[in-house]
């Protein structure tokens, strides 16, 4: 803890005096430029399926163009454009990426108070799909982009903005495109994108999470089999009994239980911002010894936190039987298997057929739509940077995070780009409450939208303006 806040005053020293020489934007202009966008990107119906992120996509170049910044689309499907743009440095540093999508998931119209695509602003917030995943984190970046280029900055690296169709489940269009195709347009250092956020709660900010790292997603098929026959004679073999067996073998396990640089920080911080009983978990969880007893009490109560220990297991998918008379010679049934970013695949699925242990039950990787895996440091000037710009817009403790699911960044980290996600202030009750990203209806704190451009904007100047 030392270290970190003797790290944090060099930073902070630092920053003032790159901030001396950057001009400061006008933010009140700033704040009614921020919302007629975030507004106008809300209204644009995004969801994915069909994606349709054409007219965001223009839209975002339009404004990009008037503001003298090159910017072209690039795509694969005409109607699902990624849209890139680059304000150029010395050159004297590698570049740094903003990334943000412009799709949203899709919703269901009923749900809604407010039609989703309406950004009706009511009592101190913005309702629409989209206001917490990604338009926040869109706008945020378009704004950091357009003041840096009126304020003329002058830039030890180029600073480029993505914003990538089909985050949402079609990155063929967007993000796997784009580092297949394009990687030069892309190409940077750091890259900073969703996937954070600062947690708040009773009104308070409690503390940010910046992601890091995240498991990667695999599919275990599960197939039993066994003798067909009469239901009125049951069978030992009966293959739905086996599938059941399995599956209840793979839920009792407790696959090994490993930290990272990244979840290892994060509980030792998180320990430091806790209530002493909590606080004593999350340091017992970094004793190889005590760690199993946490294990059981965050399996029960902080299930977040077990999936982060380990590569885990979720058995999602049973199919079997087709009448009530006939006993099936088959049963499938497929686990969501989420990997630990240096897990070895081969001798993990190994070790699930050792926990099946029943010839008759074949375990094998299924399809699915995989992602790279790969690791962000925590030791670098991007991560000091933002933990440095946490402390200042928000006065709260910095956790780096493994996320439990995928994001886009996992394409640019296998291609070695360091990327950190960041985000706005949230509620915590508001996903409870039904208005989380992905959630029945969505929204933001309007005043929290404003603090994140400014956040942004620190973050981007350190980083990247010349000193
Ligand atoms: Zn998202």
């Amino acid at each position: 803890m030392r270290n970190l806040i003797a790290i944090m005053s060099t930073s902070l020293v630092s920053m003032s005096l790159v901030q001396a020489q950057v001009s400061q934007p006008d933010w009140a202009a700033v704040e009614t430029e921020t919302m007629q966008h975030f507004r106008a990107l809300l209204q644009i119906d995004t969801s994915d399926p069909p994606g349709r992120e054409l007219p965001a996509a223009e839209y975002l170049r339009d404004v990009l163009a008037a503001a003298g910044i090159s910017v072209e689309l690039l795509a694969i499907n005409p109607d699902r454009p990624n849209v890139v743009a680059r304000l150029q440095g010395n050159g004297s540093k590698e570049p740094l990426l903003l990334m943000a999508h412009t799709d949203v998931v899709n919703v269901d119209l009923d749900k809604w108070t407010f039609p989703p695509f309406s950004a009706t602003i009511d009592d101190g917030y913005v309702y629409g799909r989209g206001a917490v995943d990604d338009k926040d984190n869109l706008a945020a970046a378009l704004m950091v982009m357009l003041e840096l280029k009126r304020q003329n900055v002058s830039l030890d690296r180029d600073v480029i903005f993505l914003a990538e169709s089909g985050e949402e489940g079609a990155t063929e269009n967007g993000i796997e495109f784009m580092v297949r195709e394009h990687f030069d347009k892309i190409e940077a250092e750091f890259c900073l994108a969703e996937g954070g956020s600062v947690a708040r709660a009773n009104r308070e900010v409690q503390y940010a999470a910046i992601q890091t790292v995240e498991k990667i997603p695999y599919r275990l098929d599960l197939v039993a089999t066994g003798v067909a026959g009469h239901g009125s004679v049951p069978l030992q073999t009966n293959a739905v009994t086996r599938l059941a067996k399995a599956v209840a073998a793979i839920a009792d396990w407790r696959s090994p239980i490993r930290l990272n640089e990244t979840t290892a920080a994060y509980f030792e911080r998180l320990a430091s911002i806790s209530p002493s009983d909590a606080a004593q978990r999350y340091l017992n969880v970094l004793d190889p010894g005590l760690a199993g007893e946490v294990d059981e009490y965050f399996l029960a109560n902080e299930p977040r936190h077990a999936s982060m220990l380990r590569s885990s297991l979720s058995p999602n998918l049973f199919e079997a039987g087709y009448r009530i008379n006939v006993i099936p010679s088959e049963a499938r049934a497929s686990v969501d298997f989420r990997a630990l970013p240096d897990e070895n695949i081969v001798e993990f699925v190994e070790a699930v057929r050792g926990v099946v242990n029943d010839p008759a039950v074949e375990v094998s990787l299924g399809v699915r739509n995989t992602r790279p895996s790969g690791e962000t440091s925590i030791n670098t000037a991007a991560f000091a940077t933002i933990e440095n710009a946490i402390n200042s817009h928000y006065g709260v403790l910095t956790l780096p995070t493994m996320s439990t699911g995928a994001t886009d960044m996992a394409y640019l980290r296998e291609k070695g780009v360091q990327c950190y996600g960041i985000g706005p202030a949230i509620d915590t009750e508001d996903a409870a409450l039904g208005y989380g990203a992905h959630s029945d209806q969505e929204r933001i704190l309007i005043s929290e939208l404003h603090r994140f451009v400014r956040f942004n904007w620190d973050v981007v100047v350190e980083l990247a303006a010349s000193r």
